[in-house]
């Protein structure tokens, strides 16, 4: 690979671009640019070279491609940014136009990362044949030979991916079909059951369920459903989103429900937005922007509805990393915080920065592992600070980073979905 060029129906606009002004008001909101101190790794500076490449002013070298994949995608620069600078969308055509160009061209990490995204995330036998080895790997004492004796003799990059698999807990959520069914309902949702992290997290989709029955809500879970694609957009595989789109915009038209309920910011945001993703295409256009006003993020629908009555006590100390894609992406902020103060007995205790990113970003813990760890060590130290023995946050990602980074640093919290201590209180007042 030498020089790339953008290419494809995802060129990033020039509208878009024109919207920025330059002023800088995002840079000390951009974790890559706080890290750094470059220009290079700031959203202005990304900006420009996205820009520059678009208009053949900078050449796509492997050097100017590393910078735009240095940037997590958490969009806090657009919260930041007075002059509505749409930068996700801008990152995310970008990476499509790079992504575009004939397989050769392509940088070879990106090609892998689309390979192992679209043959293992998106087909859902083989990610459920992968983390049952997984499971296997982690019951049948394994990891503790190769966490023990076995540690020295791996190289440095296995050991920290190995480090922060997710410890995987409890029986898979993959049920579908109907999951809830009170008697006279006020609403009837679906649930995204998601690609992942009904394997790794099944309890929250459990506590959703709960909170959904407990909201009285029919819930029901179209069995045709699959991966929201937002880790293939992200990447740059246009494509295979946009497949995996239509077929969820298919599966739960068919369901017939008055809202598509998401646990997960990260599948929310995306899925608010395959209206853009699909805006190209004369036969799902319409079908996506109907589908996108029905996407709900899991707390913002509770939060709208009646929650709060026989709740029970639940005794915990409690901090809330805003998610970046509920936060930046979805404009959330006060639904998480509505329901953790409606629960009695939890104390919310602020963290410094609850809004910035926590280096998770979908595959960038994998990819970028060394300013994932920069980025993760300042909110564990905000976290620690708190005091807080639960960080709540509302997508999977998060989870599984935070976690990481508990073990990591040594901090004496757990980590649970603002979903399941919701859960937790509902259980507890059924049982008074
Ligand atoms: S999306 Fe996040 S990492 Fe990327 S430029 Fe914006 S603030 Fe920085
Ligand atoms: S993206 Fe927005 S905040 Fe950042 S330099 Fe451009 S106009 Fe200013």
């Amino acid at each position: 690979m030498t020089t790339i060029r953008f290419t494809g129906p995802d060129i990033p606009s020039a509208e878009d671009l024109a919207n920025c002004i330059h002023c800088g008001f995002c840079l000390p909101s951009c974790p890559t640019y706080v890290a750094t101190g470059q220009e290079l790794e700031s959203p202005r500076g990304r900006l420009h070279l996205i820009s520059g490449i678009r208009d053949g002013r900078i050449e796509g070298t492997p050097r100017a491609l590393e910078h735009l994949d240095l940037c997590l995608q958490c969009r806090a620069c657009e919260t930041a940014c007075p002059s509505a600078v749409p930068y996700g969308r801008i990152m995310e055509d970008a990476r499509a136009a790079i992504m575009a160009n004939e397989p050769a061209e392509q940088p070879p990490a990106w090609r892998l990362r689309r390979l192992a995204l679209r043959h293992v995330l998106a087909r859902p036998r083989r990610l459920r044949l992968a983390m049952a080895g997984a499971r296997l790997y982690q019951r049948s004492g394994l990891q503790h030979f190769v966490r023990g004796p076995l540690a020295p003799l791996l190289p440095s990059a296995l050991r920290r991916l190995e480090a922060a698999a997710p410890v995987l807990r409890g029986r898979p959520f993959r049920q579908t079909g109907t999951l809830a069914s009170p008697p006279a309902p006020k609403a009837r949702v679906a649930m995204l059951l998601g690609c992942l992290h009904g394997e790794m997290y099944p309890d929250m989709h459990r506590a959703t369920v709960t909170a959904l029955e407990h909201a009285r809500c029919e819930v029901v879970a179209p069995p045709a459903q699959v991966c929201c694609g937002a880790l293939h957009a992200h990447a740059g595989d246009a494509e295979t989103a946009r497949a995996l789109a239509r077929r969820n915009i298919d599966a739960f038209e068919r369901a017939g429900v008055e809202a598509v309920v998401v646990n997960a910011a990260g599948c929310g945001a995306a899925m608010k937005e395959y209206s853009r993703l699909l805006r190209h295409d004369p036969n799902w256009s319409q079908r996506a922007e109907a589908f996108s006003t029905r996407v709900k993020d899991a707390l913002e629908f509770v939060a709208e509805q009646d929650f709060a009555h026989d709740l029970g006590p639940v005794d915990r100390t409690v901090t809330l990393q805003d998610a970046c894609h509920l936060a930046h992406a979805q404009g959330i902020r006060t639904a998480p915080r509505a329901i953790l103060g409606a629960i009695p007995g939890v104390t919310l205790r602020e963290m410094a920065n609850s809004d910035r990113c926590c280096g998770s970003a979908g595959l960038y813990s994998a990819v970028q592992p060394q300013m994932s760890a920069h980025v993760l060590e300042p909110k564990m130290a905000s976290i620690a600070a708190t005091g807080a023995t639960t960080v709540c946050t509302a997508n999977p990602g998060c989870t599984l980073q935070l976690e990481t980074g508990a073990r990591r640093h040594e901090v004496d919290a757990e980590v649970r979905h603002v979903i399941e201590v919701l859960a937790e209180s509902i259980e507890a007042g059924r049982s008074r």
